[in-house]
């Protein structure tokens, strides 16, 4: 095995993060590099990256904590004024300043100024260079613990070796951000609030190309292009996991009549039993074992149950009709995700044919149409976030 930045052979085993560990990433490979690269990488890509995330997982209740907590800081975002797009800073839903517009107005700004810009979108985005280099390094770390042979990798990283040690490194794949284009992933999406905070990584290849969807606390989407030049089997591979931990103190679990016994079963899905001290040891067994990972499937069809009886008594019969086309896509009749196609393709009406696409390719078209709807659904997830670790706070 070699590594992947210095070529050296791997000697020593070390436990690479497939997802940062300080964002409460659970995935981990001995196969992706040398100790001596590990520490490097950390130093030169994960401390930044995992900082840009401290406003979010100083929030997250149980999270390992970064040591950046000081204050709240302002986020750059962007802004709506008089028809065009301006830098903006914000610390909550408050504008704080936007020197772009100060130096176009030539003068301080007024709170009427400032009541007239629209928040259109946080600027989080594929713009800051640690940022692309943290995201791209989770979908080459997913790409090379998925067998991807790493020639196939390289052709868009700089890596500098010095003294025989990793003294720089870049990612140089295109970045792109994710916006849902159709009925089905704007509810899943943004129709309910957060359940669960998760991180769900897709390898998967469209003919040549090969892609990596990165989405991190079920808020952060972007598509990665790895490889232009995929000559490998078809590939589609999915990985989610939950954030954050699980409290595995044994429940106080009371018996006093045997449906105590099936309610309790259904709540830990354990077998039930009338031997009362097997069963209390099956739920604190079970509660120890939860693992972090899960299955997107899951994850999708509680969205989709929530859903559907908030849709049957919305009075949008055309965008029912179009919901429900959608599904049809992307489920089967058991309500179970069909295979290789989750954020993978779009379908998209022309006239009254169905077709579908490239999922990225038709954002990467929508880029050059109206990036501003990029940024509103970005945005529209960020305040969701917000939404979620507010109310998680006083839990
Ligand atoms: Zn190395």
């Amino acid at each position: 095995m070699e590594c992947l930045y210095c070529n050296c052979k791997i000697l020593k085993e070390s436990k690479e993060h497939i997802i940062q560990n300080a964002l409460g990433g659970h995935l981990v490979s001995t196969e992706i590099c040398c100790p001596e690269c590990n520490n490097a990488i950390q130093k030169l890509i994960d401390d930044e990256f995992t900082n840009i995330f401290a406003p979010i997982t100083t929030r997250i209740q149980n999270l390992k904590k970064t040591s950046n907590t000081k204050g709240k800081p302002s986020t750059a975002a962007y802004g709506l004024y008089h028809g065009e797009t301006y830098e903006i800073f914000i610390k909550g839903n408050t504008i704080v300043s936007c020197p772009q517009l100060n130096k176009k107005l030539k003068r301080n700004l007024t709170s009427e100024d400032i009541d007239e810009i629209e928040i259109i979108g946080y600027k989080f985005d594929v713009e800051n260079r640690s940022f692309i280099n943290g995201i791209c390094k989770i979908a080459t770390n997913f790409a090379v613990m998925n067998k991807v042979p790493v020639n196939n990798l390289k052709d868009k990283m700089t890596i500098e070796i010095s003294d025989d040690i990793l003294a720089g490194i870049e990612f140089k794949y295109p970045v792109l951000p994710f916006a849902a284009l159709n009925h089905f992933d704007l509810l899943m999406e943004t129709g309910t609030p957060i359940e669960t905070l998760y991180h769900h990584l897709i390898l998967f290849n469209i003919g040549d190309l090969l892609w990596c969807y990165v989405d991190l606390f079920n808020t952060f989407q972007y598509y990665i292009l790895l490889s232009d030049k995929w000559d490998g089997a078809h590939i589609y591979t999915s990985y989610c996991q939950k954030i954050e931990r699980f409290d595995r103190t044994p429940p106080n679990v009371r018996v006093r009549k045997p449906k105590d016994i099936l309610t309790y079963s259904q709540m830990y899905k354990v077998n039930p039993t009338t031997d009362i001290d097997i069963f209390k040891k099956s739920i604190v067994d079970k509660i120890k074992k939860t693992p972090y990972e899960c299955d997107i499937n899951d994850i999708v069809k509680d969205n989709v149950n929530i859903l559907s009886p908030i849709l049957d008594f919305s009075g949008d019969k055309e965008m029912i009709l179009e919901y429900l086309t959608d599904v049809s896509f992307y489920q089967n009749e058991d309500g179970d995700l069909n295979a290789g196609v989750f954020r993978r393709f779009s379908p998209f009406k022309t006239g009254e044919q169905l077709r579908f696409g490239s999922y990225p390719d038709m954002i990467h078209d929508l880029m050059n149409d109206n990036q501003n709807s990029i940024r509103k659904y970005t945005f529209s997830k960020f305040e969701r976030l917000n939404q979620y670790l507010s109310f998680s706070k006083y839990m």
